[in-house]
């Protein structure tokens, strides 16, 4: 007969957060001052002192599906002050890496997406769908005279391709979102003391201020950086809709001064001010960001390729330089590597936090 408090660790995860972490959670000696330290820690259940030892103890069905690691936003505070230098904030966000996979519909796009040895066929998949897009729509003869991306690049079919295609992810979202909430509401359950409406809602406002971000006590650049990369990416979007739609039923190509262009203008110096101090922060200051993986890089370096590429793109339009076609071409690959596998990369942490967030709202966690 099993004794009652018999655990069975699962090595193989114990080993892969050790990798991915690079964190020595063994030396972790329970002695709390993560949890003191951090301000996201709610006073009921709070963390992240208990997931180090579950962590080290391998007691992987604790962890998955666990909303904690999603509370926390990787301020750094608990690895600063950790007496042991154990750095727990790198254990959760390992943690939250492995939750990606696990979660992650079709998975596989999720693990291809994890590892740099299927980095050209990240690449390749999509460069080679565009060009059978083109092919199909039989424009793949550049044209002659001045810049015109429509005559090389049939819009009404790449637009159309593009939108079933985020369809099928965010389909495989909402999947992946149903098995989450249904594990969250397992590990931590809790009577609903607020609508979900009402904590959707909440969650939303504390997530368009970083308010989280801002209780943040060592490391404040985390704040203003994310600011910069999130609002940028939000104008990003809302002007890729526009041009879209301009596209499709008004003027083509955009003036310069369109309020479009203009925003698109802003929210690519946004991105790269964001994307920058993130960058720059992960080069030099190790203690603050702890270490960076794949995973971490993978997201910044096309976000910031997609924008750098849009804005040559615009210049390569108006100054009609014989390589504006292959620019374009490259900047399309970089939308799809990050608005299409989206939910894949490090992105998809936006879509979690704001589920688990909702949850511990709703049950008066937060
Ligand atoms: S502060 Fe460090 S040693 Fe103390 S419980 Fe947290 S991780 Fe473990
Ligand atoms: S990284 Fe920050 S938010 Fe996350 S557990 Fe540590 S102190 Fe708390």
């Amino acid at each position: 007969m099993i004794p009652q408090n018999y655990i069975e660790p699962d090595i193989d995860f114990i080993r892969k957060v050790g990798k991915q972490s690079g964190a020595s959670f063994k030396e972790c000696m329970q002695c709390g001052a993560c949890t003191v330290v951090c301000n996201l820690s709610p006073q009921e259940n709070p963390f992240p002192r208990k997931e180090m030892i579950w962590t080290a103890w391998g007691l992987k069905e604790k962890l998955i599906g666990n909303p904690n690691l999603w509370l926390c936003h990787q301020c750094g505070d608990c690895s600063s002050y950790c007496p042991r230098g154990v750095d727990p904030a790198n254990v959760l966000s390992s943690l939250r890496q492995i939750n990606y996979e696990y979660y992650a519909n079709p998975s596989f796009l999720a693990r291809a997406l994890n590892k740099i040895i299927f980095l050209p066929i990240v690449i390749l998949f999509p460069a080679i769908i565009i060009l059978l897009i083109l092919l199909l729509a039989g424009t793949m003869q550049i044209p002659d005279g001045d810049v015109n991306y429509s005559l090389f690049f049939p819009h009404l079919h790449l637009n159309i391709s593009f939108s079933l295609l985020v369809l099928l992810v965010a389909f495989g979202m909402v999947l992946s979102i149903k098995k989450f909430w249904s594990d969250i509401k397992n590990n931590m359950p809790g009577v609903r003391s607020y609508s979900l409406v009402k904590s959707f809602f909440s969650v939303l406002k504390t997530i368009l201020t970083h308010k989280q971000f801002s209780k943040c006590d060592t490391h404040k650049y985390h704040y203003w950086a994310h600011m910069a990369v999130f609002w940028g990416f939000i104008l990003l979007i809302l002007v890729t809709l526009v041009a879209i739609a301009n596209v499709l039923f008004f003027e083509y190509p955009m003036s310069l001064m369109h309020p479009a262009k203009i925003t698109g203008n802003i929210a690519g110096i946004l991105l790269v001010v964001g994307i920058s101090i993130m960058g720059y922060q992960r080069l030099t200051n190790k203690k603050g960001t702890g270490k960076s993986t794949y995973f971490d890089w993978m997201f910044l370096i096309f976000l910031l390729l997609l924008t750098i590429s849009g804005t040559i793109t615009q210049l390569a339009r108006f100054g009609n330089w014989s390589s504006a076609y292959y620019i374009y071409f490259f900047h399309l690959v970089c939308v799809w590597i990050v608005i299409i596998y989206a939910p894949y990369t490090k992105f998809g942490h936006m879509i979690y936090r704001i589920v688990a967030m909702t949850y511990a709202k709703s049950v008066g966690r937060l």
